[in-house]
């Protein structure tokens, strides 16, 4: 198969990236990228990364470009990455989109549009193994038996930053430093805005409609 587009997924929290960006992965045969599994693997093993990111996300707020430019540009020299990506939940400023440009060439940028009700819905019903990072929601994607890990058996957990208070800010921060990203993106013509409501199934489906084929 050839390669795959380097991709960047775009949306407010709770809009589907990490599920639809393991769905593009799976598909694909290229490695997600998620800047929030990386901070919250930080976060449990207790690092000196993980004791500062617990206190930003927390609050709902982000963390330093400059911090998180490191920890992409790290990720995205490994080899596996040489054949395209998904890179879900960087950027989330306009100065990470720019920093970015100077690490690696993104090819198309995939906004994920949903409505603030719907979102606000995702995230209070989000479940996660914090094992193997699987994602659950308790109505629209429930694991066979509840609040247990179809893949491992591991007891799901709720994300602490899954509370009404959080989600209320980390909306607020996406609407002041990453919705920007939009028109960003849009006048370098590399934007494609897809439909997030509906199944995950047929999210899939508009996204893989799009030409994700490198060539
Ligand atoms: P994000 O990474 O953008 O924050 P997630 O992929 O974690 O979003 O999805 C948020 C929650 O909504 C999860 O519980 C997930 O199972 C659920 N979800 C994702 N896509 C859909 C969808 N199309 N319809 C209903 N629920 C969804
Ligand atoms: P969501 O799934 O709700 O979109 P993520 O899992 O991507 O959230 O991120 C969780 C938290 O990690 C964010 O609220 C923020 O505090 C921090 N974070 C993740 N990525 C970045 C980034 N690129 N810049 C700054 N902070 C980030
Ligand atoms: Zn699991």
């Amino acid at each position: 198969m050839s390669d795959m587009k380097r991709l960047v997924l775009l949306g407010p929290p709770g809009a589907g990236k990490g599920t639809q960006a393991a769905m593009i992965a799976d598909h694909f045969c290229v490695p997600r990228i998620s800047t929030g599994d990386i901070l919250r693997n930080a976060v449990r093993e207790g690092t000196a990364l993980g004791q500062q990111a617990r206190a930003h996300m927390n609050r709902g707020e982000l963390l330093p470009d400059s911090l998180m430019m490191e920890i992409v540009e790290e990720r995205l020299k490994l080899p596996d990455c040489k054949n395209g990506f998904v890179l879900d939940g960087l950027p989330r400023t306009v100065i990470q989109a720019k920093e970015l440009e100077k690490i690696v060439n993104i090819d198309i940028v995939v906004a994920i549009d949903v409505g603030e009700e719907e979102v606000v819905r995702r995230l209070a019903g989000r479940r996660l193994c914090p094992i193997c990072e699987a994602g659950y929601h308790v109505e629209f994607k429930p694991p066979r038996q509840a609040e247990i890990c179809d893949r491992c058996g591991t007891p799901l957990k709720q994300r602490d930053d899954d509370q009404e208070g959080v989600i209320r800010n980390r909306l607020k921060t996406y609407r002041e430093w990453t919705a920007p990203l939009l028109e960003y993106y849009k006048r370098k013509s590399i934007l494609r805005v897809i439909d997030g409501k509906g199944k995950v199934e047929e999210v899939f489906r508009r996204i893989v409609s799009l030409d994700l084929q490198k060539r």
